[in-house]
């Protein structure tokens, strides 16, 4: 820990929401971001040594701002297979309970989400091959001519984009969809999932197709919470009462309140955390990323939030 002897007292009732998408060495061909198992189990060791008690986020949201103590939530998004492979013999070994944001859609591999479909995609094409099927495409998705491919990509509305992604796939993919995911088995199965679930861990809305939510009307934000607890009854028993924004591209804030009241959520969590974040029980919580190499940076933890504090007064 390179801040053990700073004072966290910025922290205290501020509880933390940490998450990632895949732990492990393997699977990065079919999720590049990830976690080391091992970096993985140093820095939940490390909260722990820190004084940090882990909770689950229903108790975390319960107890918001009652409590002085140091608390922390380890959350993971997609739904995939490394959390019942990997992360469940740690989180078992070091007592602590998980939160899994889960897609509907993916549920025990029955499909792929558009985002996990563009990432084959990209493996299999060229930045060249792909600008080019885009610009004979651009008229019938009205795929925006400006900006990078990731842009590109991203212009395309939320109706059409498994439309888009399909297409996309048939052109440079050498197997289908469903073998793929027949032989590579990349989220959680029927019985994962229940494994997780007799050990405490709790399983919460990532929506139906990892939908981008600052791009959607209010009824289809709505439809996208409401398939996505349908699909989740049909696996788990009780799916908690969160929500986390795929890619952390929130909603309009005044329609947050909304949402979760209408889809019988506590709280939506997107990924700006600020010091003074997730204190008292508002319907918006703020998650820290625990990938892509940043792990528990002193910048990561107090200085980016507290800027962000700051910036917003
Ligand atoms: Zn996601």
């Amino acid at each position: 820990m390179p801040f053990k002897a700073l004072s966290l007292f910025p922290l205290k009732g501020s509880h933390l929401v940490l998450y990632y998408h895949r732990v492990g060495e393997s699977g990065a061909e079919f999720y590049p971001d990830g976690i080391q198992s091992a970096e993985l189990l140093q820095a939940v060791q490390g909260f722990q040594e820190l004084g940090f008690r882990f909770c689950s986020l229903s108790e975390a949201y319960q107890k918001a701002g009652s409590d002085r103590e140091l608390s922390i939530s380890l959350t993971s998004d997609d739904g995939l297979a490394s959390n019942h492979d990997i992360v469940l013999l740690i989180a078992k070994k070091l007592g602590i309970p998980l939160t899994l944001f889960v897609i509907g859609k993916c549920l025990d591999n029955q499909a792929l989400a558009w985002n996990h479909k563009l990432i084959q995609i990209r493996r299999h094409s060229t930045e060249i091959e792909l600008q080019s099927e885009l610009v004979k495409l651009s008229s019938s998705f009205q795929i925006s001519a400006e900006g990078s491919l990731r842009q590109k990509l991203f212009s395309v509305t939320d109706s059409k984009k498994d439309e888009l992604s399909d297409l996309l796939w048939e052109i440079f993919c050498p197997e289908t969809q469903s073998e793929f995911l027949q032989r590579t088995q990349p989220f959680l199965s029927a019985a994962q999932m229940q494994d997780l679930q007799d050990n405490g861990a709790e399983f919460a809305l990532h929506s139906c197709s990892h939908a981008d939510f600052s791009r959607l009307s209010y009824p289809q934000m709505l439809a996208e919470l409401k398939h996505n607890q349908a699909d989740l009854a049909d696996y788990i028993r009780q799916p908690s009462p969160f929500f986390a924004f795929p890619y952390g591209r929130e909603c309009s804030r005044k329609l947050i309140p909304k949402l979760c009241h209408d889809a019988k959520l506590k709280a939506a969590l997107g990924f700006r955390f600020r010091i003074s974040d997730n204190r008292r029980q508002s319907a918006l919580w703020q998650r820290i990323p625990l990938e892509n190499g940043d792990v528990l940076s002193l910048e990561q933890l107090l200085l980016r939030p507290t800027a962000r504090l700051l910036r917003a007064r």
